[in-house]
């Protein structure tokens, strides 16, 4: 039986916070970057709002799309690959309504391979959707995921003091562990 892996988009396929930095630091005259980004409120770490970080964030993915890279070279070839071996590619992806234009064009853009790719814009919870695996940056979408399904936790600065058993650096790394 075909297994689904479920992909979250950014900070797992698309390195979003590479380029949100680069916007915080040119607006706010600083130089940071994703990894002093070390707690998942970055309310904590920035003297920022939640609604400015969302709205660096949607202004990132409406004019700088192009330029957010890949979370490592030769990522298209590594997705294809995950999906010759057998998997079904599910892109699962929660965000605001104006940025899935760009989401679309981003991934055609960067030829990254999917079965399906499902936007969530409301607050059902990740582990609600129909998945084998999911691997994604974001603690809170793991945890109420229940056995036999699996949540592969995804390397991010944010995300390191998470106590998580499967944890992999890359896409190629979690390709090699399937
Ligand atoms: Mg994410």
């Amino acid at each position: 039986m075909t297994k689904t892996l479920a992909i979250d988009l950014d900070s797992v396929l698309a390195d979003t916070m590479t380029t949100w930095t680069a916007v915080y630091s040119s607006i706010y005259k600083t130089r940071i970057s994703k990894y002093e980004i070390t707690s998942w409120d970055i309310t904590k770490i920035l003297p920022i709002s939640a609604e400015e970080i969302s709205g660096i964030f949607i202004y990132v993915w409406t004019h700088l799309w192009k330029e957010i890279p890949p979370t490592e070279p030769n990522l298209a070839n590594i997705v294809k690959q995950i999906h010759k071996k057998g998997y079904r590619i599910s892109i699962l992806t929660k965000r605001e309504r104006e940025t899935v234009q760009y989401v679309a064009n981003w991934l055609d853009y960067y030829d990254i391979f999917s079965d399906d790719l499902i936007f969530v814009y409301d607050a059902t919870p990740k582990a609600m959707y129909q998945f084998d695996i999911l691997v994604d940056d974001a603690p809170i979408n793991l945890i109420d995921i229940i056995s036999p399904k699996v949540g592969i936790l995804f390397n991010q600065p944010w995300n390191l003091g998470f106590n998580w058993p499967i944890r992999v650096s890359s896409i190629s790394n979690m390709e090699s562990k399937l």
